[in-house]
């Protein structure tokens, strides 16, 4: 079997951040890495479970609800893939950053209740919000350098079309 492009990718060079991940289809699929893999910090399984509702419900009732195919968890859990269509790199991060800090404000889990939910009692509403917290910063303090970095990978990922 071929290797996906995300086992491709050297996990010991990825730095948390927000990272172009391919364009397949028309969808672009964003690497929104929280954690740096295999440093021993990783999601708590209810809090990412929590992330999950909230940013969904977030961005699929944003502006851009039309524009957003999915949001959801990484397995290792170091962070979450954004899937999209007729986004640039610039347009997800202004989102991204009015997403999360939406969800600092939520003050119960959307789609919490047993009937909305496959596993309704592991959820963390404090925890999601100390990650959330801490993901705005990394996408605060992504500097031009790394920006520039994104959008060229993204051109590419454009002009091979
Ligand atoms: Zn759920």
């Amino acid at each position: 079997m071929d290797k996906i492009p995300s086992f491709q990718k050297n996990h010991d060079l990825l730095q948390p951040g927000f990272h172009f991940s391919t364009l397949q289809s028309g969808i672009t699929t964003y690497d929104l890495r929280f954690k740096k893999p295999n440093a021993g910090d990783f999601i708590s399984p209810a809090a990412l479970h929590s992330i999950e509702h909230m940013l969904a419900t977030i961005l699929r009732n944003s502006d851009k609800k039309e524009d957003i195919i999915y949001f959801g968890p990484m397995g290792c859990r170091t962070g979450f893939y954004l899937l999209t269509v007729n986004l640039t790199y610039n347009d997800t991060l202004l989102l991204l950053k009015k997403a999360f800090t939406d969800a600092l404000n939520l003050s119960e889990v959307p789609g919490a209740k047993k009937e909305e939910c496959g596993n309704y009692l592991e959820h963390d509403l404090e925890g999601a919000k100390k990650e959330c917290k801490l993901y705005l910063e990394i996408l605060e303090s992504l500097d031009k350098k790394i920006l520039a970095e994104e959008r060229e990978k993204e051109n590419i990922a454009k002009e091979r079309r």
